[in-house]
């Protein structure tokens, strides 16, 4: 195998489960703030280079206990997913698409030297977690649990290498609907003075050193009242994504009068999102027969910003497991404010409407027997 990239065997049948004896109190539904409150019990794997993946314990949640040495700490050996579970109308626990989820941690952890596993016995095994502790999942619409596995290289050494141990831990968060109160249209602020990803970097990996870089930019962004950045890349302006989301444009064609969904590619500056993943090809299953067009191409912020003068902006919105959509009203960019042609009043455009219904659909179990749903 070549390096880094050998799937190391896990065998959930050797699962230990040690219960918290001090179950926690659940808060108020409406007082979830994310990823402030965390669920009672945790799921962990140790990894050495000489024994592979040890047997997994669930425990009660608890601190880790580290050696300030450890590589993690030093070199940024991390990466993490996330993924939610739901409750559906009988009280099912769902995933959506988990599978996504273990590959593209796989691949990031691959990246960093860390070890791989099989997707399959993970998510096995996060089941059995997120059942023991799906109490914490409130039964409303719009409610779930936030699912953090996180990768981190242990091994106790200044010395810049592959880390030779590693801990998989997975811990979870109930959240609330993250518009409480409907759709909010954000306004971004398109950035062309930092840069998120290059060609032949790490953009398309979720590794923690990718996002703490990002919060300068995006405290520079709020103090002239976006809420988040639009990440450009080179000269030309292509728009990649946002912070944490991928970005969805509906645009009419110039000449044609076309509608077109586009999003950047693939080219390795974004992240492979899930929820990318699940517009474009709900997209293409039920826009496409009504006439629209569904690409995913490089395209640039003067593009957005034309379409916009010209009236030929439907909308734009983000797409990432948070909000599943995000609305755009504007977006700030050298010196003027492009128009995403939502009308005053108005916090949502029907693409985001109907992508945000059929998927939550999806992942509550209302859209019965679908592939994507995973019944716990
Ligand atoms: N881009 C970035 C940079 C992100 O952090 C996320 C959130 N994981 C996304 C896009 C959306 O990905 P997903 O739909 O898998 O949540």
């Amino acid at each position: 195998a070549s390096v880094g990239t050998s799937i190391q065997e896990i065998d959930p049948t050797k699962l230990g489960i040690t219960k918290t004896t001090t179950p926690k109190g659940l808060l108020p539904p409406e007082e979830l703030i994310f990823g402030r409150n965390f669920t009672d019990h945790m799921l962990s794997l140790e990894w050495t280079a000489s024994q592979g993946w040890l047997p997994a314990r669930i425990t009660p949640y608890q601190n880790l206990s580290l050696d300030p040495a450890t590589c993690v700490f030093h070199y940024a050996f991390e990466a993490f997913e996330g993924m939610k579970a739901y409750k559906d109308k009988e009280g099912n626990v769902r995933l959506f698409r988990p599978e996504r989820n273990m590959a593209r941690l796989n691949k990031s952890s691959a990246r960093l030297a860390l070890p791989t596993f099989d997707g399959d016995a993970m998510i096995d095994l996060i089941g059995k977690f997120v059942k023991l502790d799906q109490r914490f999942i409130p039964e409303a619409r719009g409610y779930s649990l936030y699912i953090r596995p996180t990768m981190i290289g242990t091994q106790r050494t200044l010395g810049v290498g592959p880390p030779a141990s590693a801990l998989l831990y997975v811990i979870a968060s109930p959240v609330g609907p993250y518009y409480p109160t409907g759709f909010k249209a954000v306004s971004l602020e398109a950035t062309d003075y930092a840069v998120r990803a290059w060609p032949g970097g790490v953009g398309d990996k979720k590794l923690g050193a990718n996002y703490a870089p990002c919060i300068v930019p995006q405290m520079e962004a709020a103090s002239r009242g976006f809420h988040q950045n639009l990440w450009l890349f080179g000269e030309e302006e292509y728009v990649t994504e946002v912070g944490t989301m991928n970005l969805f444009a509906a645009v009419k064609n110039k000449e044609t009068g076309q509608k077109e969904l586009l999003t950047a590619p693939l080219d390795g500056t974004i992240l492979e999102g899930v929820t990318r993943d699940s517009v474009l090809t709900l997209a293409r299953e039920r826009l496409e027969p009504q006439g629209w067009k569904v690409s995913e191409r490089k395209f640039t912020m003067q593009e957005l910003a034309d379409a916009s003068d010209e009236g030929r902006m439907m909308e734009i919105f983000g797409a990432g497991t948070a909000a599943v959509v995000s609305p755009v009203r504007k977006i700030g960019w050298k010196g003027r404010m492009v128009d995403c042609g939502l009308p005053d009043h108005t916090e949502a455009g029907p693409i985001a409407q109907q992508m945000k219904d059929w998927i939550e659909g999806i992942q509550y179990g209302d859209e019965e027997g679908h592939p994507w749903s995973y019944k716990l």
